[in-house]
């Protein structure tokens, strides 16, 4: 079991991610990426100087080159990676999570996420106390590479239909959450022709703006600018910009799994190939692969090992349903500006106005809770549930490469565990709002009786 390591990294309250610690996992990584060449990059956040100076020294520490990007969108710090052919990389980052937060996102070769069974060889390495340490004349130097935007807003615009943008002069309102995406988003969006309103664009640590999740009820000030100003559409990034939200031209919140459905439908029209997602997503983005003939891979939740599975099968997309949709002509991880462009792309293309090319995706409604495991052993508890799902729905097709998923033909439902607390989560979709409450309580029983009888 890893101990530090989550999904993709590790992220936790900066009390409990010190620069010392950062430090001695830097070198550990450094050691495990063989004393490489290793890119750094980091978010807003006011401990971020703090803790990419301590990740540096650490990896300096191990014998690895480094360069340093300085605040930059994590995509950014993905595609760099992969475009300088580094051994590696780190961003210091914490996503959406409140500003006391702070985390380290390690990268391989090719810029792809570090899932946690890797992660737990990093740690191995730490909790050695063996991490490689340079002699004096083996040190390296850092690099300061501050093109790294520039870079990125190029490659967006040459995958994207620029000209057909331009002529069509959308208007768009931007939430950069004060986070990383300030960075780029405006200038990007001014590059591609539009009329541009930007909401907390100044990168701020505090984010005094916005909480840096975009829900729904985070990026009202976003929606109702949308709608009083008679904007095209709204775009609204999490604090690293990996992930986006868009808003439709009637002040309309879409969901994460319909602008990626919308993604897959757009990359499959012009090429052909595998999909992949997690088992959280919705079938929206299942009936819009099918519907083209392709096939949709599904992969543990987890952005490295929708990354490692795309790399394997040279997939030509791959995204989860929270709004992250992977590119593979700029990076394999999920870039949320890069999306964004697209979206607007789709819109000129199509002449039809985001609402009418949500509206015409297939619908379906959820449904979710949660079980507390009440601190017993979350695998008893899921081997249990899968052997209780399995009696219940013989002629259901399961998945159980996290949790337990059954696809039931038009509706489906997981129960999986949740990676860092005492919770099993039951989540469900079908055709109607009611049939979904119905497999959620259903299911949320079966839990429960699991959780008792262990
Ligand atoms: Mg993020």
């Amino acid at each position: 079991m890893a101990k530090y390591f989550g999904t993709y990294g590790v992220r936790r309250k900066l009390s409990e991610i010190q620069p010392e610690f950062v430090s001695g996992l830097c070198a550990a990584f450094g050691t495990y990426s063989k004393s490489g060449k290793i890119i750094v990059g980091r978010d807003t956040r006011t401990s971020g100087e703090m803790l990419q100076k301590a990740a540096v020294a650490g990896l300096l520490s191990a014998g690895c080159k480094v360069i340093e990007l300085g605040v930059v969108p994590s995509p950014t710090v993905e595609m760099e990676c992969r475009d300088m052919e580094c051994d590696g990389g780190v961003i210091i980052t914490a996503s959406h999570n409140p500003p006391d937060w702070n985390a380290m996102k390690f990268m391989g070769p090719k810029g792809v996420g570090l899932p946690k069974e890797k992660g737990e060889k990093v740690e191995e390495i730490y909790d050695s106390g063996e991490s490689n340490r340079a002699s004096w004349n083996q040190l390296k130097e850092v690099t300061y590479y501050f093109n790294a935007v520039t870079d990125h807003i190029n490659k967006i615009l040459a995958n994207t239909d620029t000209q057909a943008v331009r002529e069509r002069k959308p208007f768009v309102v931007i939430d950069c959450a004060n986070g990383t995406a300030s960075k780029l988003a405006p200038y990007l969006f001014r590059e591609l022709g539009c009329k541009v309103v930007s909401l907390n664009a100044q990168p701020d640590g505090h984010f005094p703006g916005r909480h840096s999740e975009p829900t729904q009820k985070n990026i009202s000030d976003l929606i109702s600018t949308v709608t009083t100003l008679g904007a095209d559409m709204g775009i609204a990034w999490d604090g690293d910009a990996d992930r986006v939200i868009f808003i439709d031209e009637k002040g309309g919140y879409v969901w994460g799994d319909k602008s990626f459905a919308l993604s897959v439908k757009m990359r499959l029209k012009e090429k052909k190939g595998p999909v992949v997602t997690t088992v959280a997503t919705s079938n929206v983005v299942k009936d819009v692969t099918e519907a083209e003939g392709c096939k949709l891979e599904y992969v543990r939740v987890g952005a490295p090992y929708i990354s490692e599975k795309m790399l394997e099968l040279n997939a030509v997309m791959g995204g989860e349903e929270v709004g992250g949709v992977v590119w593979p002509e700029v990076s394999w991880g999920k870039d949320g500006l890069m999306t964004a462009a697209k979206i607007l792309e789709l819109v000129c293309t199509s002449g039809k106005p985001l609402s009418k090319l949500i509206a015409e995706l297939p619908v379906y409604y959820n449904s979710k809770t949660k079980v507390d495991t009440l601190e017993k052993d979350k695998q008893a508890i899921m081997n249990a549930v899968v052997d209780k799902v399995r009696q219940s729905q013989p002629k259901a097709r399961l998945n159980t490469i996290d949790g337990v998923r059954a696809d039931l033909g038009g509706e489906w439902f997981i129960a999986r565990p949740s990676g860092t607390e005492n919770y099993v989560r039951v989540f469900a979709e079908a055709k109607s709002q009611e049939r979904a409450d119905e497999l959620t309580s259903k299911y949320k029983a079966l839990v429960e009786e699991v959780v008792k009888s262990i």
